[in-house]
């Protein structure tokens, strides 16, 4: 698809990231052209730049119920009063079964906690993500120095908890230290968590309800909504505003679970 990765051998793997313990490891990919972009500078840039063009954000303002007649959206309750709307866009994250039963229906979406920490800031180490799907962790040093870190507890129950555990704090530790023994030396600084947003494909459901007119759905992006948001939302404005995409996503309507017609991700972290 033009994406510069490649596989590399075990000694590139070295020589692009020093620090790197290669024991066990057989073959590696990279891409050279790869970035990475702070979530929370971005967010707050892409509020921006909506305002700018003139949308209006109800910041604290939460949805309560939604109103449909003849399977049509009417309007939207929340803590603040009632918007008349034919159209809602449900992209509330791991709130988005919650925001699926106010309309209606059910989407077949759960959530569970994702924790991951950072260290202190310490001199250059590596550039690249280092990642692996059979290890299970991601690890990533900031600009700033910082190192982030996080892994897929296989054990962490569905549900809503956001809280962190020594549990994780420690196994992340084991699982980092024995990739690049130099964090050995680096101190952690803080742990959070959030939700992962799951679908049972762990790709995302995008599209209108085919039961509720104008109820469209942005949800289930399973641990790779932050990348995949700009053209998400591109393609979701494209089908709202001219009732077609420039890309096709009708493989990622909400009836493929039901037909069987499965597209299952495997790399998810
Ligand atoms: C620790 C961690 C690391 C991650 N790392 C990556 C990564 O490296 N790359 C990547 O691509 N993705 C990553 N993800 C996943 C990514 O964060 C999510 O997929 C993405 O944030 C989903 O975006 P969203 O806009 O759909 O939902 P969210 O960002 O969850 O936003 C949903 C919003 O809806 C609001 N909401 C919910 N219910 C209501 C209601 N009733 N009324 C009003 N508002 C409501 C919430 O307050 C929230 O603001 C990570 C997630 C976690 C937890």
């Amino acid at each position: 698809m033009g994406i510069d990765a490649r596989f590399i051998t075990v000694e590139e793997a070295k020589e692009i990231v020093p620090p790197l313990n290669t024991e066990g490891l057989l073959a590696a990919t990279f891409c050279p052209s790869d970035g990475h972009a702070n979530p929370f500078n971005t967010n707050f840039a892409y509020a921006e730049a909506a305002q700018r063009l003139g949308v209006k954000i109800y910041n604290f303002t939460e949805v309560k119920e939604i109103k449909t007649e003849d399977n049509r959206i009417v309007s939207v309750n929340t803590d603040k009063g009632e918007v008349l709307t034919p159209i809602v866009i449900n992209a509330a994250g791991g709130y988005s079964g919650e925001i699926g039963k106010m309309a209606g229906v059910e989407i077949p979406v759960y959530s569970q906690r994702h924790q991951i920490l950072i260290t202190e800031p310490v001199d250059p180490l590596f550039k690249p993500m280092l990642m692996s799907f059979s290890r299970n962790f991601y690890c990533q040093q900031t600009p700033h120095g910082s190192i982030i870190m996080g892994f897929g507890d296989p054990d962490e129950p569905k549900g809503y908890n956001i809280g962190t555990s020594w549990q994780f704090a420690r196994e992340m530790a084991k699982k980092m230290t024995a990739v690049v023994p130099l964090l050995k030396e680096v101190s952690m600084i803080r742990q959070w968590s959030g939700l992962y947003n799951m679908s049972p494909d762990s790709q995302p459901i995008v599209g209108e309800h085919p039961q509720v007119k104008g109820f469209y759905m942005a949800v289930g992006f399973s641990g790779h909504g932050f990348m995949l948001a700009p053209v998400a939302s591109r393609l979701m404005a494209e089908l709202i505003l001219k009732g077609r995409t420039s890309i096709p996503i009708d493989r990622l309507d909400i009836g493929r679970f039901e037909r069987g017609e499965l597209i299952i991700e495997p790399s998810v972290v």
